[in-house]
């Protein structure tokens, strides 16, 4: 069994770090250990847990490794810490694929499906947009639309903010019809007491999924009735199954988004995802970074039996990065696994060097009400 000797840490626009890991038989694996606007940190925590556990240890025993670094420093879990983990255990399982010459998807059991669809993200600019935007992604393709509401709600919130919401499932429903379907993102963005009001009206337009209806923090006040009007999903801001577990077993999730880069990586989400199948909530993977952490998603989700959708690829800086980006990419809102082994992303290394250093300091931006008081993002 080869032995990681070395790695390397890449800082890249526009808020990626990407790892690279050798073994000593000249294997290379990558991985994305990143949690957005917080690349330096993150940076720091993988060059602790792999000079202080990984470097010289076998590469194949990755189940040992993840438990070494979950608990090996006693204190656990959170979001720098399972990012970390995250992308170190992607770099493991690409080592290992790369070194049997199968997929990840192979590794942990083989595909349950020819292909996976990916689903459309819609930011509308402008409410009129909607229906124009929702057409055009049908018209692409895509069976599945994802409708971000980049409302923000009053601080007290009226009857108005709950009819500007529904109202734009309604213009992207009316538009596309009912074959196709449609969720609702509110990323956090309703209060705690407003979320069932806007997911017993939301359920008149038969959303695929309501998503972050109310922020991590408050997801016990998802036990109100009224939120179960609708399938409920979230997660991209839970790190580890033992995060899952309790809201899993409330019946408050429908659907699971852990995210391949901040949920301990892999191994892990093969962990929740199973932990989910025994309630009966489905798998839709997050993945709000780069392509490295797509393509680990695409082994996830053709493995996992209860996947059901992923995120599309996004175009920022892929063709730099990436010398396969068109396996990577969906075809008619289908993705399908890359003929490549481990990951299946062909890492264009010298891309990634060019841009290496430079404008990876991306923050959230702070927003503020028209008092001057704070706004989530
Ligand atoms: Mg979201």
């Amino acid at each position: 069994m080869t032995r990681i000797v070395d790695y390397e840490l890449f800082e890249v626009p526009p808020r990626w770090l990407f790892l690279k890991l050798e073994t000593a038989d000249g294997t290379t694996g990558w991985g994305e250990p990143i949690l957005e606007g917080r690349a330096a940190t993150v940076r720091t925590a993988v060059e602790e847990l792999l000079e202080g556990y990984l470097l010289g240890e076998a590469a194949g025993r990755i189940e040992d490794h993840w438990q070494t670094m979950y608990r090996g420093g006693f204190y656990r879990g959170g979001p720098v810490l399972m990012s970390a983990i995250a992308g170190i255990d992607q770099a493991l399982w690409d080592i290992e694929g790369k070194r049997t010459d199968r997929s990840v998807a192979d590794l942990l059991g083989g595909s349950t499906r020819e292909h996976v669809p990916v689903y459309k993200k819609l930011v509308p600019e402008r409410v009129d947009r909607i229906p124009e935007l929702a057409t055009d992604a049908v018209e692409a393709g895509y069976e599945t639309l994802k409708l971000l509401t980049t409302y923000q709600t009053a601080p007290l919130e009226s009857g108005a903010d709950v009819d500007a919401i529904c109202e734009h499932l309604s213009l992207a429903r009316d538009a596309v019809g009912r074959a196709v379907d449609i969720g609702v993102d509110l990323h956090g963005h309703v209060s705690a007491s407003m979320a069932p009001r806007v997911c017993a009206r939301l359920a008149a337009d038969d959303p695929a999924f309501v998503e972050e209806p109310v922020r991590p923090e408050h997801l016990r006040t998802l036990d109100r009735s009224a939120t179960h009007d609708v399938p409920v999903a979230f997660g991209e801001r839970l790190y580890s199954r033992w995060e899952f577990r309790p809201h899993l077993e409330a019946g408050r999730v429908d659907i699971v988004q852990p995210d391949v880069s901040h949920a301990g990586g892999i191994t892990e989400i093969a962990k929740i995802a199973s932990m989910a199948e025994t309630y009966g909530a489905r798998v839709m993977p997050s993945c709000s970074v780069g392509p490295i952490a797509h393509a680990a998603s695409t082994q996830l989700s053709h493995h996992l039996p209860n996947a059901v959708t992923q995120p599309d690829l996004g175009e920022h800086y892929v063709d730099a990065y990436v010398d396969n980006a068109d396996e990577l990419r969906s075809e008619n809102g289908r993705v399908t696994l890359p003929d490549r082994p481990g990951l299946g992303v062909d890492v264009n290394e010298a891309g990634v060097r060019d841009h290496a250093g430079t404008g990876s300091d991306w923050r959230p931006p702070v927003r503020r009400y028209d008092d001057g008081s704070f706004v989530e993002w």
